[in-house]
């Protein structure tokens, strides 16, 4: 009996230290199961996958979305893993009661081991899907930043951009310019200077100083026809015993040279100064037809026009007429953009007509007051420049029944008598109802303004001192005068 129990105490021990190394193995196992995945904890208390447990990526990464076959794969291999563990246990317990059992236990291990790499497996590929996706996500999230930041910057460049354009603007409207005076130096230096020089030795007024003098007024770039009737005015007065001595012929002369600029307006009335408004009951837009030779500043008095009555505060449309000069329009185009006026222009070289048709057109349709139309000083082609520009006068007319409402001519001071001459030529071909003189600030020969009004009764509109803006002076006989003689 002793014996019996020795023997059974050493079967018991036997299977108790064979159960303890079986557990031993499988807590192993288990471990290294743990290893590389959240929790090391026994396989039997492996949690089964939950999506929402999945580390989430940083801010602003979206959470990356794993196929749910894979998490469905995963899911599935942990229910094998357990109901193999639980199989196993069931195994090694009637191995406790039978011996058989073993081949089962061993069987139910290898199961479990299977299991465990199948999950193991499962689980590496969703860490891999995850970084994949974080990565796709993070690439993503960098471009749309990227694209962000270059929109951002994009934006701030074009602000910056359009500030430093409006602050030009600004600039160039508030620039001061010349003042008509300042304007006027070379010619007060020429031939103001002489009838200064020549008041300034007062002589007696005989035959010899009015020779002198004739010779100084023909001097003046004011024209033989006009100097010959202001050196007439002076023996008038003088015949009526109105100019006692030679002081008083500049007050005379200033009188004459007022009376012939005013074109028999009143002083104090408007008439000259700026563009006239349209009649009472005239449909707008105002059309402005602007003509002159090439070279005399048409396109700059276009360009300080526009912004002048766009700062008046009426609205103001380009059309680039003169599509035979490429320059041209692209002058124009940067003059439009620095009034901030919109600009119709055609391609090189097509027809003017079809381009100031179209201004005219929008101006009607968008409600725009006035319509300023550049056209060509000279033909490519031998085409009659005169003719060219009689068509475009009929274009404007078809385009708007009643325009061009005003023709302006531009004409260059520094020419001189040959400004008198285009004037001619233009006024009888076109009919000009207005001319603007530019550049009278680089000559001596402003004179000439007096011979244009005097020959040809045209108002003057306005005068250019200079190339900005505030340079384009509205005219009036009366200031032009004084700074003429002051
Ligand atoms: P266009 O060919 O008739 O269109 O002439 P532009 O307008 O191109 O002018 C010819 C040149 O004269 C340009 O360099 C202008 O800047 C200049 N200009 C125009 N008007 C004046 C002005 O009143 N004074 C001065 N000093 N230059 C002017």
């Amino acid at each position: 009996m002793p014996a019996f129990a020795l023997a059974l105490d050493t079967q018991t021990i036997a299977i108790a230290v064979a159960l303890l190394i079986a557990a031993a193995l499988l807590v192993a196992l288990l471990a290294r199961a743990g290893v590389g995945r959240r929790a090391p904890r026994p396989p039997s208390e492996l949690p089964l996958p939950k999506p929402a447990e999945r580390p989430q990526p940083p801010p602003p990464v979206a959470p990356a979305a794993l196929p749910p076959e894979r998490l469905a794969r995963e899911q599935r291999a942990g229910e094998q893993l357990q109901s193999a563990q639980d199989a196993l246990a069931a195994a090694e317990a009637r191995l406790s009661r039978d011996a058989a059992a073993r081949a089962e236990v061993d069987r139910r291990r290898r199961e479990v081991s299977d299991a465990q790499r199948k999950l193991e497996y499962e689980r590496r590929k969703i860490a891999e899907a995850e970084e994949k996706a974080r990565r796709e996500a993070e690439t993503a999230a960098r471009a749309k930043a990227e694209a962000e930041a270059r929109a951002a910057e994009e934006a701030r460049l074009a602000a910056e951009r359009a500030a430093q354009e409006e602050a030009r603007r600004k600039l160039a409207e508030a620039e001061a310019g010349r003042t008509l005076a300042e304007g006027l130096a070379k010619t007060r230096g020429g031939f103001m200077a002489r009838i200064n020089a020549f008041v300034g030795a007062a002589k007696e007024l005989d035959d010899a100083t009015l020779a002198e003098l004739e010779e100084i007024l023909f001097s003046a770039d004011v024209g033989v026809r006009t100097a010959t009737r202001l050196l007439d005015s002076v023996r008038e007065r003088l015949k009526r015993r109105e100019l006692s001595d030679v002081s008083r012929v500049k007050a005379a002369l200033r009188e004459e040279v007022e009376r012939i600029l005013s074109l028999g307006v009143a002083p104090g009335e408007s008439g000259h100064g700026g563009l006239p408004d349209l009649p009472p009951g005239t449909p707008p837009p105002q059309v402005v037809m602007v003509v002159g030779v090439n070279g005399t500043g048409k396109t700059t008095t276009i360009g300080k026009l526009a912004a002048r009555l766009e700062q008046a505060g009426k609205s103001v449309i380009l059309g680039a007429g003169d599509t035979f000069r490429a320059a041209a329009g692209e002058q124009l185009d940067v003059w439009a953009d620095r009034a901030g006026v919109p600009i119709v222009r055609g391609k090189d070289g097509s027809d003017p007509g079809a381009v100031l048709f179209d201004a005219v057109t929008r101006a009607k349709a968008e409600g725009i007051q006035v319509v300023l139309c550049d056209t060509a000083g000279r033909l490519h082609t031998k085409a009659n420049l005169m003719e060219e520009l009689k068509r475009l006068k009929r274009t404007l007319e078809k385009a708007h029944p009643g325009s061009p409402h005003e023709i302006l001519l531009v004409v260059d001071a520094t020419t001189g008598q040959n400004a008198i001459a285009q004037a001619r030529q233009f006024h009888e071909a076109l009919g000009v109802t207005g001319f603007v003189l530019a550049k009278l600030d680089g000559t001596a020969k402003g004179g000439v303004i007096i011979g244009i009004c005097d020959e040809l009764k045209i108002p003057v509109r306005y005068v250019g001192v200079g190339e900005k803006v505030a340079d384009l002076k509205p005219f009036d006989p009366h200031e032009f005068v004084e700074a003429l003689f002051s």
